[in-house]
């Protein structure tokens, strides 16, 4: 289960077109008109980065970022109104209006679902995902994490089916949408996803979306815990992006991402608050690190930090999320405060910057000392004693 998480690719590529970052406060809110792909379209938003060239990383009212370059900008005024968030009812217009026939909303304390499928299944929904949001951001203030919930409700889109979620999926994915049942956009905000007791694998006669219970006894089975381990892995990133951990379009490394929403990812749905499987042993990823360990092919610390090769390539993606979550789970159980450090440095590097493998290293370094083989030693001594 690779999971597919934003739009990394397409952020590499915009690094290289946006080269040197020129930050600049921008209050107001501009008004862009941008030709992206033979088609104008209209942004209103604050600039959070500018190049020297003119292209700009624009942040809307729904919590969208867009990366528009330069040569793309039509036209462009700005006004002195601050950029105020959508409430919970704005946003919830907006994509019902984006959405069109056929899509209602459910919304919770922290979350806007805007769904095709049964109001029951969106409850089922937004209940897993407050309840992830509360017992993670109270996993890291108890860390000493400087992090609060969002300040603005966090848009999530449930299709009834596999095939119209891949539809709207392939214009931001494109080829890649394969069997993702659900992911994360850093362009959009959005988590997007289908309904799951709708899949072949759970379809059960007359358990299909019943109500509340039938949808949890149904997503309780053992098939299910994979696809439902996705929507906590793809919830944790949208979280830890809009809580203040982690910082949109910056340089953080993949492995950290992905192995901090890995951490998160045991579900537990007989716990009512949510938050008791935290910190778990991730099984499936466990055994996969331990089998590849045994047969020293696991990658290398330093192969991990220094790029995202690795992990973005599919021949040894699955390998490397395995390790990516054991390096996770080893570094956020026994050095915490080093670990909470370095995600603060992280989440301030600048927007739009790409660190070269020697920066990488030098972070790392700098959080968890200089002898990474020492770490390494430890690291293995340690994830070999889990059972
Ligand atoms: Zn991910």
């Amino acid at each position: 289960m690779t999971s597919l998480c934003s739009n990394r690719r397409l952020w590499f590529a915009l690094v290289a077109m946006l080269a040197v970052p020129a930050p600049r406060a921008a209050l107001a809110v501009e008004h862009i008109l941008a030709n992206i792909e033979g088609r104008h379209q209209r942004f209103s938003g604050k600039v959070v980065h500018e190049d020297p060239a003119g292209g700009v990383l624009l942040i809307t009212d729904d919590g969208a970022m867009w990366p528009i370059t330069a040569s793309a900008i039509r036209n462009r005024t700005s006004d002195s109104k601050p950029l105020v968030p959508l409430n919970k009812k704005q946003l919830a217009e907006r994509l019902l209006k984006e959405m069109g026939p056929g899509f209602q909303v459910h919304d919770s304390k922290n979350y806007v679902v805007v769904y095709n499928t049964t109001r029951t299944y969106a409850q089922w929904c937004s209940s897993l995902l407050e309840r992830l949001q509360k017992g993670f951001v109270s996993y890291w203030k108890k860390r000493g994490c400087d992090i609060s919930a969002p300040d603005a409700p966090l848009p999530v889109l449930v299709f009834s089916d596999k095939a119209s979620y891949a539809r709207y999926a392939r214009d931001e994915l494109g080829g890649s949408v394969g069997n993702a049942i659900g992911y994360y956009s850093f362009q959009t905000n959005r988590i997007a996803m289908y309904d799951l007791t709708g899949s072949q694998e759970l379809r059960r006669q007359n358990s299909r979306r019943g109500t509340l219970n039938d949808i949890t006894q149904l997503l309780k089975q053992p098939a299910a815990e994979p696809l439902v381990a996705t929507i906590v892995h793809e919830a944790t990133h949208q979280i830890s992006f809009n809580c203040g951990l982690q910082t949109r379009y910056n340089s953080s490394p993949v492995w950290l991402s992905e192995g901090l929403a890995m951490f998160f990812e045991t579900p537990d749905l007989s716990n009512r608050r949510g938050n008791g499987a935290i910190g778990k042993v991730n099984y499936s990823r466990w055994n996969l690190y331990r089998k590849n360990a045994n047969a020293g092919t696991s990658p290398r610390l330093k192969s991990l930090i220094v790029n995202d090769d690795l992990i973005h390539n599919s021949r040894t993606a699955f390998d490397t999320y395995a390790a990516a979550w054991a390096w996770n789970y080893f570094l956020i159980k026994w050095h915490t405060e080093q670990y909470v450090a370095y995600l603060k440095m992280l989440a301030d590097k600048p927007l739009l910057v790409l660190d070269d493998e020697k920066t990488r290293l030098a972070d790392f370094r700098k959080h968890f000392g200089d002898n990474l083989n020492e770490l390494e030693k430890d690291f293995f001594r340690r994830m070999s004693r889990i059972d």
